[in-house]
């Protein structure tokens, strides 16, 4: 054949296998188009799971009757011209895609009226097909009816699943925009039955509360709002005692844009370490705000996918956000809850009944509430009770002073175990501590408290120590010198790759004398210099110092520097976490032993 250039039917049949896959994609153009018009109501109807018919209303400005042919043709969008920056838009849609697509693949008739006419008027496209518009009564806004979705492409047809498959798609999907969009009201019904809504109260936890209900509204944090000026998150996630089995109820948007991103929902896993059992994955809805010329949209047919200009900056707003919520609420773990069974893994017996009672709940809701007590943390009670009251607007502004102390019960120290654990009776059982993990809380509270009041105390060394330096490690140095100095390093440049060690950390005293002094710099510049995680330089750096001046595992303690630990431990902010989210304590619940023990 010649080389011809497509009819503008075929070249929109090709187009439509890019932007419409099935009907969820259908739902999702249709609803994208509903919020650029600054609708604040769309209701979704489906039919046979979309593949019978989809229609969507909204109350938006509406499309003038003069422009109705014209929004079905290809490329005609009212969102760009050409003095348009490609790189900045604002809108969800700006292809001019979506319509004529849709339209060439389903009967769609659109019924629309425009904010400024007196009255709507009625647009039948037939599997590409025109008609003339003829003038029609309707309320502003417009309503999209498809029908016969790919009757006229039958390989497309085939690739659907049943109608229940397609239906649970667009209700995910759905569901996803209504929490990037608080302040809209959605509805759904399928085959005239109700499948969603959420109120467009603004609030995101009104959402949370249409779109998953009550139970798993109330245990969701809200995220700290971070420095709205650059790069920033905002939104909620679960509370390590609410899990899923699959990586589904992550829901991401970048800009106000619903985006799919592995990359990202890794990075929300990945706070999680150490709250969640393995293969067990968060409830969430981070709402990322970046600079506009900072993200392609334009990069996806579906516009599913975004690209940032600085990825990694990304990945930690989020990852330190979520991180930050999760510490600061971190209840006490209870032995078992590192496991997705909810029995006390060391004392598991086969047949345990330790699950009884929660039988009946799907396998989800089961393993998330047997594997965690209702631990009573007065500060993760009132935490959630403030959640649900106040909006995720400004006026909901929280910060760490007013964030509540966390509270550790009162414990009777017992003695040491393995040289390792501090073993402890409290009121509602037995209670282990790493003494490890629960020194380096406590050293990291008191050096870091140190730190912000700028009044860390110094040891000169005796014998100040010198230390060669990994390639590079100097310009961390370098880089970092003001900070180093204020927690209390004294180090001086000695040749290219050397440092003098003259001063150290008080705190780091008794550990780092001589030599040892040289050893414990680089070992902290090392952890340092690997980063990760999402920490703040400074938060890592003392989170270093308090590892190195804190007992290590295996040291013997007598039972009186024990309760010394523990009464330490009873007096800082964090008790339940060391500084890395690792927890210091570990309940055996007593009602499980007794369980376990048969005595009831
Ligand atoms: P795009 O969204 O990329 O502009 P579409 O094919 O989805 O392209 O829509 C074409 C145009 O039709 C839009 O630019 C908009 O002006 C108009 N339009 C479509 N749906 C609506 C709606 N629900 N309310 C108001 N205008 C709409
Ligand atoms: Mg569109």
């Amino acid at each position: 054949m010649p080389i011809q250039v497509l009819s503008d039917d075929l070249a929109s049949r090709i187009a439509a296998g890019e932007v419409i896959e099935r009907p969820a994609s259908v739902v999702k153009e249709l609803v994208e188009n509903s919020l650029d018009a600054q609708s604040t109501r769309v209701d979704v109807h489906i039919v046979g799971g979309g593949a019978q018919s989809i229609t969507v209303v909204d109350n938006g400005h509406g499309i003038p009757a003069n422009e109705l042919a014209t929004a079905f043709e290809r490329f005609a969008t009212s969102k760009i011209d050409e003095t348009s920056d490609l790189i900045s838009i604002g809108t969800l849609g700006f292809r001019g895609e979506a319509l004529p697509s849709i339209s060439s693949v389903a009967r769609v008739e659109a019924i629309s009226k425009h904010a400024d006419a007196d009255a709507g008027a009625r647009y039948l496209v037939d599997f590409g097909k025109t008609n003339a518009i003829e003038p029609a009564g309707a309320p502003q806004g417009t309503r999209i009816e498809v029908s016969g979705l790919f009757t006229n492409v039958p390989a497309r047809l085939k690739f659907l699943g049943s109608a229940g498959r397609e239906l649970s798609r667009i209700q995910s999907m759905l569901a996803s925009l209504a929490l990037v969009y608080p302040h809209v009201a959605f509805s759904l019904s399928a085959d005239g039955r109700e499948r969603l809504r959420t109120i467009g109260s603004g609030k995101l936890i009104d959402a949370v509360l249409g779109v998953y209900g009550a139970k798993i509204a109330e245990q969701m944090l809200e995220l700290e709002p971070g420095d709205p000026a650059a790069f920033s998150v905002d939104g909620l996630v679960s509370s390590p005692s609410l899990s899923r089995s699959n990586r589904t109820y992550m829901t991401i948007s970048v800009n106000g844009r619903l985006i799919q991103s592995r990359r990202l929902s890794y990075a929300i896993e990945q706070a999680y370490y150490g709250f969640l059992p393995e293969r067990r994955f968060p409830i969430a809805v981070a709402r990322i705000q970046t600079p506009l010329g900072d993200v392609d949209a334009n990069v996806h047919p579906a516009k599913a996918e975004v690209r940032f200009l600085r990825e990694d900056l990304v990945y930690s707003v989020v990852q330190r956000a979520i991180r930050g919520v999760l510490s600061a609420s971190a209840p006490v773990h209870e032995l078992g809850a590192g496991r997705a069974s909810g029995s006390i893994g060391l004392l598991r017996t086969p047949g345990s009944v330790s699950n009884i009672g929660n039988q009946s709940l799907p396998a989800d809701e089961r393993s998330a509430s047997a594997g965690f007590s209702q631990w009573p943390d007065p500060s993760l009670i009132s935490e959630q009770s403030r959640l649900l009251e106040t909006p995720t607007g400004a006026e909901s502004e929280t910060n760490s002073t007013n964030t509540p102390k966390e509270t550790l019960p009162v414990l009777r120290v017992i003695g040491q175990a393995h040289e390792t654990y501090i073993l402890a009776e409290g009121p509602d059982g037995v209670y282990l501590v790493d003494q490890h993990a629960a020194h380096e809380r406590v050293m990291f509270e008191r050096v870091r408290d140190r730190f912000d009041e700028n009044s860390s105390e110094s040891q000169p060394l005796l014998e100040p120590a010198t230390v060669d330096l990994a390639p590079g490690a100097m310009t961390t140095v370098q880089e970092y010198l003001e900070d180093l100095n204020r927690v209390g390093w004294g180090v001086e440049e000695f040749g290219t790759n050397s440092l003098i060690v003259r001063s150290v950390p008080a705190a780091l005293a008794t550990r780092a004398s001589g030599d040892g002094a040289g050893q414990v710099f680089l070992r902290v510049l090392d952890e340092l210099r690997e980063g990760g995680s999402g920490e703040t330089w400074s938060n890592r750096m003392l989170a270093s110092i308090a590892c190195h001046s804190s007992v290590r595992a295996g040291q013997i303690l007598s039972t009186d520097e024990c309760k010394d630990l523990i009464r330490q431990l009873e007096q800082v902010q964090r008790p339940n976490t060391c500084p890395h989210g690792r927890p210091t304590v570990i309940q055996l619940n007593i009602n499980d032993l007794e369980r376990e023990f048969k005595r009831r």
